[in-house]
């Protein structure tokens, strides 16, 4: 296929080169990053988007990927697949699915799971919404970019299951990390700590797969001095999301506005800003009650 792919970052770069890897003519634009291995690099958006089979968008938020939506639709070929990777919320998606419909494209949301190293790996999880006919379209590349593609509805259904999916996290994330701290008051060893949890009904992926303590449970950016991995302000990006999303569909979510305010006070008032999500342990760890 010939894939155009804009936003070659941290996760975008990696996915672009597992494509050209599979034998995929690739053709990328970013405006900061290096081309990945077998990526030619085109001279603007809509350059890499003329004449391709599919175009693969992996932006930072809502407002970029609506621009570039805007300069690179009118000039796609009809019937070729927009298929946006990136986290944005629900009505951006469904903005740029019915502009690029509208246009004879098959349009499909697509945000993953699985971090850089999923990325790297080619085990991300997509969560799709489109048509039937442009999910069939994009899941062969979905295939070799990731592990598993589920295909949850309509257009922005794939962005709804996104920011659920990480409204949990960043809310099961927090308790770990309090738990932890309060684990350290209580004078209980953390290995120990993860022992119990990690095989009991505390158990999260937060606990289990990416815990939060240094030097416990399988090695997580905790080992590296909390160098991301998951930026903790893209899980703040993605929790506002969340409350944007349930405020324009009256949902009460009292857990995700205090997992967003807590995530807002430490990138923005304390020194959460480029560690990783799972910093709050330190943070809490430093504090007391008053
Ligand atoms: P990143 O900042 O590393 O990459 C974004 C890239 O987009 C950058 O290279 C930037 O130069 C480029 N860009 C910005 N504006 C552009 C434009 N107008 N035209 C062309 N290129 C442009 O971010 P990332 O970590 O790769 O994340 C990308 C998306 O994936 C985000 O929406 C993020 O929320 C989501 N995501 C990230 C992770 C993660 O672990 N990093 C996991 C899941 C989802």
């Amino acid at each position: 296929m010939k894939i155009g792919f804009i936003g070659l970052g941290n996760m975008g770069g990696p996915m672009a080169a597992n494509l050209a890897a599979a034998g995929h003519q690739v053709s990328g634009f970013d405006l900061a990053a290096e081309m990945p291995e077998g990526v030619t690099k085109a001279d603007s958006a809509s350059a890499a988007a003329q004449d391709k089979d599919a175009v693969i968008t992996m932006l930072p938020n809502g407002k970029i990927l609506g621009d570039v939506a805007s300069e690179i639709i009118e000039v796609m070929s009809k019937g070729a697949a927009f298929i946006d990777c990136s986290t944005v919320d629900v009505d951006s998606a469904r903005q740029v699915a019915e502009a690029a419909t509208a246009f004879g494209l098959l349009a499909v949301d697509a945000p993953v799971s699985g971090g850089v190293g999923g990325a790297s790996d080619g085990t991300l999880t997509f969560m799709a919404g489109g048509s039937s006919e442009a999910f069939a379209k994009a899941e062969p590349l979905f295939e070799i970019m990731g592990q598993k593609a589920v295909h949850c509805g309509d257009s922005g259904a794939g962005q709804a299951a996104k920011i659920c999916n990480n409204m949990i996290l960043g809310i099961t994330m927090i308790g770990t990390c309090e738990a932890f701290a309060l684990a350290d008051k209580l004078g209980l060893d953390r290995q120990k700590m993860f022992d119990v949890v990690s095989t009991s009904s505390g158990y999260s992926w937060s606990m289990n797969a990416y815990c939060p303590a240094p030097g416990v449970g399988p090695e997580s950016p905790a080992d590296r001095g909390y160098r991301p991995g998951f930026a903790a302000e893209l899980m703040l990006k993605d929790l506002r999301l969340s409350q944007q999303a349930a405020e324009s569909s009256n949902a009460d979510t009292p857990l995700g506005q205090q997992a967003m305010e807590l995530y807002q006070t430490f990138v923005e008032e304390e020194d959460g800003n480029g560690k990783d999500f799972s910093a709050m342990l330190p943070r809490f760890e430093k504090r007391g009650r008053g």
